[in-house]
């Protein structure tokens, strides 16, 4: 475990490396950064990177010249005005090399202001403060993932690079056939190329891969994780993000986190993420049901927090327009604020049974897409305050797209206003916090407003 700047300096000379990505996630968790060549990391790390402000200030892009550019990253204000710097601070612990291009390394980053004041709206210092506010209570949270994603074949593979995230011909082409093909061997196998590269570059690169499948929709893939730390996972799935995206462009594929792609018959891609929380001092699961089966106080505590707190949580683990259209009936997918035992239908699957150590729950709310320090944030400050509050989980859900409970919000501006009125989050995360990404999505939807679909134009364009 390379834990020290000097150990990471060390590997990069003996390795020769010649460059080394200095990364940090920003507020849509997009990795943003510059490389610095070898002999600069000493002063990487003792200087901290400068990276321009404008990465993260506030999003005004109706006054910018470059609306959908300038939006998509929340650029900011320094687009009209000029912008300072602000500091990049790897992470030794992030340090990979990367199996795909082993000159190479790798770093994630805490953000500072140039007097060495912590950057609040940082989504690794929300993460971290809310890691550290359950801690304080002698508790930690465990979490184990579980990540879908689309995989296409594109008609032109030279377009795999191209710029935007998107390339530039749709990638319409099914890497897979359509059809009933959940989990057979023969769709595995018509995957296994892209899936061993995946799975080899993780174990090479250390998220702790656990299962591969090949998912519902054509195309669909899913890959499970062991669980582990809040932080090490939020660090893990940044890197697995960039893996799968960046080995499948260099075989000419495109790979998205994007939740519901627009493909025939496609099925949205979900983001479950298993919790349990555990005794910091014995390491014992506060999840384990009473012999009975009766949940205990803490489980009954997280789930309530979880569900007390949904709607205005949507904007974290559901933070795009497309993320929306996930939530429908018959899809494995919830869409409304309920939890079941066992369920695949509810938001919250419960997975506790008596004498189980490995008692947990599965949130199965969140999208692919959604920014981890932000998500894995939420889930730890929903559940505490659920348990603090002294709450208690409702009775499971049977059937749950017929129960009573509240939906979901219908869409990203509902979900952007349930989250804007918070008062818990403007307490947890700082008014600047909730204020800041409540402007930047706004804007988003604002564009997705201004953008005529074809779905308008078939129903309206002759009609009236
Ligand atoms: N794709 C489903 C979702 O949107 C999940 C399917 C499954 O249970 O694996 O969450
Ligand atoms: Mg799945
Ligand atoms: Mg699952």
């Amino acid at each position: 475990q390379l834990r020290l700047a000097e150990d990471v300096i060390a590997r990069v000379a003996s390795e020769n490396l010649e460059t080394i990505r200095i990364l940090f996630a920003d507020q849509h968790g997009v990795l943003r950064g510059k490389t610095v060549v070898a002999s600069g990391l000493a002063s990487a790390f003792r200087n901290g990177v400068a990276v321009t402000s404008t990465l993260l200030l506030k999003d005004t892009s109706h006054r910018t010249a470059f609306p959908v550019w300038s939006g998509d990253i929340g650029f900011g204000d320094g687009m009209l005005t000029g912008a300072s710097d602000i500091l990049m601070v790897p992470d030794p612990a992030t340090f990979r090399v990367l199996p795909w291009s082993p000159h190479s390394g790798w770093l994630l980053c805490d953000l500072f202001h140039k007097d060495g004041a912590p950057i609040p709206i940082s989504s690794r210092a929300i993460l971290r403060k809310a890691i550290d506010r359950l801690a304080a209570t002698g508790r930690r949270l465990v979490c184990g993932l579980e990540v879908e994603f689309h995989v296409y074949r594109l008609a032109d593979p030279r377009l795999a690079h191209t710029d935007g995230g998107m390339p530039a011909s749709p990638p319409e082409t099914s890497l897979l056939s359509h059809g009933y093909q959940l989990l057979t061997d023969a769709r595995y196998d018509a995957l296994e190329e892209v899936m061993d590269d995946l799975r080899r570059a993780c174990q090479q690169l250390g998220p702790p891969v656990r299962s591969m499948e090949a998912e519902f929709g054509p195309s669909q893939c899913e890959f499970t994780f062991e669980p582990d730390a809040p932080m090490a996972h939020a660090d893990a799935m940044m890197l697995f993000r960039s893996l799968v995206k960046q080995v499948c462009a260099r075989k000419g594929l495109h790979a998205t986190f994007m939740c519901r792609p627009k493909v025939d018959n496609g099925m949205a891609s979900g983001w479950h993420l298993h919790q349990s929380v555990v005794d910091a001092a014995t390491g014992a699961n506060l999840f384990m049901p009473h012999a009975d089966g009766t949940l205990s106080d803490t489980a009954s505590g997280w789930i309530a927090g979880l569900l007390d707190h949904a709607a205005e949580t949507c904007l974290l683990t559901t933070p795009t327009v497309n993320g929306y259209k996930r939530y429908q009936p018959f899809q494995l997918a919830p869409d409304r604020i309920q939890w079941g035992r066992d369920n695949k239908g509810a938001m919250i699957r419960g997975l506790m049974e008596p004498g189980d150590r490995a008692s947990r729950i599965e949130n199965r709310v969140a999208e692919p897409a959604a920014n981890p320090y932000l998500y894995f944030a939420s889930q730890i400050l929903c559940g505490l305050d659920g348990i603090e509050r002294g709450l208690s989980a409702p009775p499971p859900v049977e059937s749950p797209y017929e129960s009573a409970a509240a939906l979901l919000p219908k869409s990203l501006i509902a979900a952007i206003e349930r989250f804007e009125m918070s008062e818990f989050y403007k307490d947890r995360l700082g008014p600047d916090t909730v204020a800041w990404l409540t402007r930047i999505k706004r804007a988003e939807w604002d564009r997705y407003l201004m953008t005529v679909s074809e779905w308008e134009q078939r129903e309206y364009f002759s009609l009236f």
